[in-house]
């Protein structure tokens, strides 16, 4: 049943990102599915999507350039109408190694890449929902991860610093709009079984990841949408600057 609700997903061809968005189409919501490359993945999703009877636009946009990001806002007004529900899921994990590896580009790509679409994306999103601004209210979501709180030892200490930034982000937002009828959360998942793999570990690592969690297996996609939902939904109307581990027990 279509609600008049309307959702932007950053990174959303695969992976999270993809299955929260057929989770929110699924519970009635319009979708925009962001991508970078991946036209190829996007189109069929968008295809499943609208096998719920709801609107769904796919946006092609480099979310850690401001002027793509003000186009897919821009492009979402237009076409779907005024924004409800922003998940802020982008992130990218570069092969792992030890900090004498890491050179400057690569720290500053994947803070750009993963710190910078977060603020700039909220900001727009703030902009459009806000009581403050005319807007009828809503909520950000923010996708994080437990390497924030381990800081990935001899693996990505960049990635875990730019989810460390992803927390504060959360926090200092939610307390900031608290008053303006947006409610700003975030998960962090644990080892969720995705191609973000492919590009930054090594098979073995997930094998021993898998041996620390408590439930002994990797999370799905699904899992980890079905907590992003409830924190977009009125079910956690007293919920903001919160973190959601999704983690197994780890
Ligand atoms: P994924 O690699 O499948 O998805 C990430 C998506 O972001 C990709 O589709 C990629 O093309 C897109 N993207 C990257 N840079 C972009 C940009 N500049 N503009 C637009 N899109 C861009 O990985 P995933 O596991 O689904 O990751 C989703 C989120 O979950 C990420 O923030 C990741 O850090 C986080 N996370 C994942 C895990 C895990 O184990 N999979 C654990 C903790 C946190």
């Amino acid at each position: 049943m279509p609600t008049n609700k309307i959702v932007i997903i950053t990174g959303a061809s695969r992976g999270i990102g993809a299955a929260t968005a057929k989770l929110f189409a699924q519970k009635g919501y319009a979708v925009c599915i962001n991508f970078l490359t991946d036209e190829i993945a996007a189109k069929p999703l968008k295809n499943e999507i609208l096998q719920f009877n709801v609107k769904c636009i796919t946006v092609k946009a480099d979310v850690s350039k401001a002027c793509e990001v003000q186009r897919l806002f821009d492009t979402v007004d237009q076409e779907l109408g005024c924004l409800s529900v922003l998940v802020n899921n982008v992130g990218i994990l570069k092969k792992q190694c030890r900090l004498d590896e890491i050179d400057e580009q690569r720290f500053s790509q994947v803070l750009t890449t993963n710190v910078m679409s977060c603020f700039l994306c909220s900001k727009q999103a703030v902009k459009r929902i806000s009581s403050k601004y005319g807007g009828k209210g809503g909520a950000i979501i923010n996708v994080s991860s437990g390497a924030a709180k381990s800081g990935s030892p001899n693996e990505y200490i960049d990635y875990a610093a730019s989810k460390g930034a992803i927390n504060s982000l959360t926090k200092g937002l939610a307390l900031e709009v608290a008053n303006e009828a947006i409610r700003v959360n975030a998960v962090r998942p644990g080892l969720i079984h995705t191609d973000i793999h492919t590009s930054g570990g090594e098979p073995s690592r997930i094998e021993r990841l898998k041996s620390k969690i408590p439930m002994q297996r990797g999370g799905q996609p699904a899992e980890v949408a079905e907590a992003i939902y409830w924190l977009a939904s009125e079910k956690s109307s007293f919920v903001t600057g919160s973190f959601v581990d999704i983690a197994g027990g780890l």
